[in-house]
């Protein structure tokens, strides 16, 4: 099997298993999202959604995290961890957001890029979710079995890993497959206990039975 063969496969089998391929981060407007994200470094889904119910409220318009102090911001997303660095991206995007693209989260990755605290994982996520283009998003569970799956060898950098499933990956189903990485590497494959007997790629996964 062709490591193109075993991307159809997984990705097949994997649109199966997870039919709703969502993101897990609450947001209503775009740039909730790349807020979210920016608070998920270092900190579960589930903890960033908590934190979000608050500052969403607290903060419902850019314009008022544009207005807030830095402080202010900190001071709802202290449970996130890093939340001094967070609240000064978070408030600085917000500014760039107003000042130079009208309030919009641009879509391109050059433009996503230049906003505070915004990296390639960041951009991709807002790529593909927001705007529908096609996107890798490459976090640790993306790379953990990217690995496992035998797409790359031995590889942790994320751009060489992001590189690689792009040639390999349909375009159109890129966004929609990493989504379903990340609830995959959580239930069945996860960093240190992989499921293999039970899992639903076992039959085509080269690591089967060997993570231990
Ligand atoms: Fe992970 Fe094991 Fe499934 Fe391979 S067979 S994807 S190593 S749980």
């Amino acid at each position: 099997m062709t490591k193109k063969e075993r991307m159809q496969a997984v990705t097949e089998r994997l649109k199966q298993v997870y039919p709703e391929a969502v993101c897990a981060l609450h947001y209503t407007h775009d740039y909730e999202l790349l807020f979210a994200t920016r608070l998920s470094a270092q900190c579960t889904d589930a903890r960033v959604n908590i934190v979000t119910e608050k500052l969403f409220s607290d903060f419902p318009t850019l314009e008022s995290f544009a207005e807030a102090s830095e402080e202010e911001i900190a001071e709802d997303i202290r449970s996130c961890g890093l939340f001094r660095t967070k609240a000064r991206d978070l408030h600085a995007c917000a500014v760039m957001l107003l000042a130079e693209y009208g309030g919009r989260v641009p879509d391109t990755m050059e433009e996503l890029l230049r906003l505070p605290g915004v990296g390639r994982k960041t951009a991709n996520l807002i790529l593909g979710d927001i705007f529908g283009k096609p996107a890798i998003v490459c976090d640790t569970h993306c790379i953990r079995l990217s690995n496992r799956l035998g797409f790359v060898r031995d590889e942790k950098d994320p751009v060489k890993v992001e590189k690689a499933l792009r040639g390999l990956v349909t375009p159109a189903e890129s966004s929609d497959f990493c989504h379903r990485l990340v609830l995959f590497g959580r239930e069945h494959c996860t960093a240190r206990a992989p499921r293999c007997t039970d899992c639903p790629l076992a039959d085509i996964c080269p690591s089967f039975g060997k993570m231990r």
